[in-house]
């Protein structure tokens, strides 16, 4: 089976034209005075979704949650949660709670008592607060660490109180900001499994900003690619990955190489398309470029392969020369400088421990690939 959906097989309420949005950004702008840094952006989320907000700092992502929570109001536009408008509605009142970073939790107080403030204070009976922080303790696996102070926790540990803190009023909607940021590479990989078990085992909506790529690829059911306070693309993160819809979005995701040129003509099952210097390759999926029109093809670099022949089924092979080698252990990374001049990027995987062809630097070498392997893009 091909699939360039979800990792979730049986979720996937974007496809299905009868599923209620249940968060919904209708043309929303927000200006800071006569800057925006929200423009006239429409995004709709669905209920139990894990949501990413990826882009560069200063696209937009935090002004888009913290309008979600209440702490801004979009200068134009609705936002609806629910079917419901939330104009007016204060953050306390919204059913969303934003999870803060861990540096966040009061220090002077237990993990317990830091659990079950939020919950006194909304005025919950005594032994229904113990009953609920039990609860979050043994979903985030501290019950053992309940009399420690934060400063006695490790860094993930900390996160974890803080991720029960901001669950146990059981919120519908639950707004991450850069969540992980505090955690180093090992840790947030675990602790991205955690968020996503948590989310499954909650059935919340998690909403959450990000400017890490791998970081949202892992988590999220469906990603927004933001620039400059707009959505550039909106898709699973295999879509956003192997189907890009834009330069922009090749670009942001992953490595890419990208070859400028023209398409040359279509057939009834390819394209073919001329590089800006020459080279010619046949893509199957290139139809919706206009024949003539000026385009790039993209294609990521383990989908090129290195050879020091030219294959000889390959439909797409151009050759060049060993620019550069880079062993990383689990794959090698080849830079080969084609006889154009264009540099391309190929990684190959170390599925075995000797290599059949081994190249190395000033090698003449092919790279070849299948017309399958990369995506057209019109802009
Ligand atoms: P980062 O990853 O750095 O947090 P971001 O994508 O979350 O970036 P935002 O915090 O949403 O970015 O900010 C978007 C833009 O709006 C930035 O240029 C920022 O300087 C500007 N901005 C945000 N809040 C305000 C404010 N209260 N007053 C003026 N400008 C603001």
């Amino acid at each position: 089976m091909k699939s360039l959906g979800s990792i979730r097989r049986d979720f996937a309420p974007w496809n299905d034209p009868n599923a209620k949005p249940y968060i919904q950004f209708d043309k929303v702008t927000k200006k800071f005075g006569d800057f925006t840094a929200v423009n006239n952006l429409s995004l709709t989320i669905f209920e139990r979704e894990f949501f990413a907000l990826l882009g560069a700092s200063g696209c937009g992502k935090s002004t888009l949650l913290r309008m979600l929570a209440g702490f801004e109001e979009p200068s134009a536009g609705r936002i609806l949660l629910d079917g419901q408008d939330l104009r007016g509605i204060p953050p306390y009142k919204r059913p969303v709670n934003m999870m803060f970073q861990s540096y966040a939790l009061f220090p002077h107080m237990t993990v317990e008592k830091n659990i079950a403030f939020g919950l006194k204070q909304e005025g919950m009976p005594g032994a229904d607060v113990e009953k609920r922080v039990a609860e979050m303790l043994k979903l985030v696996k501290l019950e053992q660490f309940a009399k420690r102070k934060p400063h006695q926790l490790s860094g993930g540990q900390r996160q974890r109180v803080a991720l029960a803190r901001s669950v146990a009023k059981r919120p519908k909607v639950l707004l991450l900001d850069e969540p992980l940021g505090a955690l180093d590479k090992k840790l947030r990989e675990e602790t991205q499994f955690e968020l996503m078990d948590l989310q499954q085992e909650l059935g919340l909506t998690f909403v959450v900003v990000t400017h890490d790529q791998e970081e949202a690829m892992t988590m999220a059911d469906r990603i927004a690619i933001m620039d400059k306070g707009e959505v550039m693309q909106v898709a699973t993160p295999a879509e956003i990955y192997e189907a890009p819809a834009s330069r922009f979005v090749a670009h942001f995701v992953g490595n890419v190489n990208m070859f400028e040129g023209k398409v040359a003509e279509h057939t009834t099952s390819t394209t073919r398309i001329t590089g800006a210097t020459g080279a010619q390759i046949v893509v199957d999926n290139g139809s919706n470029a206009a024949a003539g029109s000026d385009i790039v093809f993209a294609i990521r670099p383990e989908k090129i392969r290195v050879s020091s022949k030219k294959p000889a089924d390959a439909v797409n092979a151009l050759e060049g020369e060993i620019y550069d080698v880079a062993y990383l252990g689990d794959m090698t990374v080849y830079h080969i400088k084609l006889d154009d001049g264009q540099i391309v990027r190929a990684s190959a995987l170390n599925a075995s421990r000797v290599t059949e062809d081994p190249l190395t630097w000033n090698d003449r070498a092919w790279v070849s690939f299948r017309p399958d392997a990369g995506v057209v893009l019109a802009r």
